[in-house]
């Protein structure tokens, strides 16, 4: 294994060269704006519209959920289903494992995505959906069925915090021992008495085995692959960029670790979250990026990409090749960022209301 640190200039370089018109960043990074709300996610869903995956995130008018309020909700028991109901839900959302590129496969199912990255040293997998059973059923058998080993398992990396990207790692790590790469600040979540979220039906957390910082890379045979820390969706969320194989053509994909708003009117964590995907979209820019990828293939549109590729003919384009990808980054970083302007507009009305009582 070698980590090599790549990114050694201060932390908001690239995203303070940014210079779009009405967005801004100030000397501390943070992206600002003389755009009203409803601009902004104009902005961002012109640019990101061939990602409608994305488009959620900027349903600005529905209110923000906080998954991690739900703890001792009743909203959190366990539901057993009968075999039958399970089959019938697994139905459902299966998905065929499948080649997408010469070097990258999808083992999955509608809700969640697990990447297999093929090098010439064995394998790099990402995320380890809910359970041991899925794991075992699916992410196992898939790349078994995709004629490659998972006992080549050598990294399983996980985006972050969250059990539907944890929850195999446990049959993962003791059926092949991939060493299990996670950022500090979502190791640190996990090892909290109490992790912020949890949810019975997920397999158990992993424990500290390796920590990456921003600008790593894991190297693997002919394969580096540059893991980035992200913080919004949780506070360590990794993304990636690496490159995908296209017979003779290599392109270069990035992979937003974490999507969802779903830690509530946060407004510091919706700040955060615009400048990572800010930083993230001129990383991608500056790496040639034109393939975007996320661990839910409904987000990035897998779901639709990936029954074009098994249609495309000799001489087609990929359907996953887009030379504007990153523009997914920028509606992220305005839709975001478009909930930050709607939440400080809130909070000075009512600055300026309580202060027209007093009086
Ligand atoms: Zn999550």
């Amino acid at each position: 294994m070698i980590f090599r640190r790549t990114i050694c200039s201060s932390k908001w370089a690239l995203a303070s060269s940014l210079c779009l018109s009405a967005l801004t960043f100030s000397h501390h990074g943070m992206a600002q704006t003389t755009l009203s709300p409803e601009a902004l996610v104009a902005q961002g869903l012109a640019a990101g519209k061939d990602y409608p995956g994305l488009s959620r995130i900027c349903a600005i008018d529905q209110p923000l959920r906080d998954i991690t309020a739900r703890k001792s909700s009743s909203g959190n028991k366990k539901r057993t289903l009968t075999d039958e109901q399970r089959a019938e839900r697994e139905k459902r959302s299966y998905i065929e494992p499948q080649q997408v590129f010469d070097n990258l496969y999808f083992v999955g199912n509608r809700s969640v995505a697990s990447w297999v990255i093929k090098t010439s040293e064995g394998l790099i997998l990402l995320d380890a959906m809910n359970t041991n059973r899925q794991a075992e059923e699916i992410i196992a058998a898939g790349i078994k069925q995709l004629g490659m080993d998972p006992n080549e398992i050598r990294y399983l990396i996980i985006a972050h915090a969250h059990g539907d990207h944890y929850g195999g790692q446990e049959y993962l790590v003791k059926s092949f021992q991939p060493r299990v790469v996670m950022s500090d600040a979502d190791w640190q979540e996990l090892e909290k008495p109490e992790p912020e979220i949890i949810n019975p039906k997920w397999g158990k957390a992993p424990t500290r085995d390796v920590t990456i910082n921003d600008g790593d890379v894991i190297e693997l045979g002919d394969t580096k692959v540059q893991l980035y820390v992200t913080p919004g969706h949780t506070l360590g969320t990794i993304s990636l960029i690496f490159p995908v194989k296209d017979g003779q053509q290599t392109h270069m994909a990035a992979l937003w670790g974490g999507t969802g708003l779903n830690f509530g009117p946060n407004i510091e964590r919706l700040q955060m979250y615009t400048d990572s995907a800010a930083r993230f979209k001129a990383l991608a820019d500056s790496h040639d990026v034109d393939v975007f990828l996320s661990n839910h293939p409904t987000i990035d549109n897998s779901v639709e990409r990936m029954p074009a590729l098994q249609q495309r003919q000799v001489g087609q384009p990929h359907p996953f090749v887009d030379a504007n990808a990153t523009n997914a980054f920028a509606l992220l970083r305005d839709c975001s960022l478009a909930r930050v302007v709607k939440i400080s507009n809130y909070q000075d009305r009512v600055q300026k209301n309580s202060a027209t009582t007093a009086n």
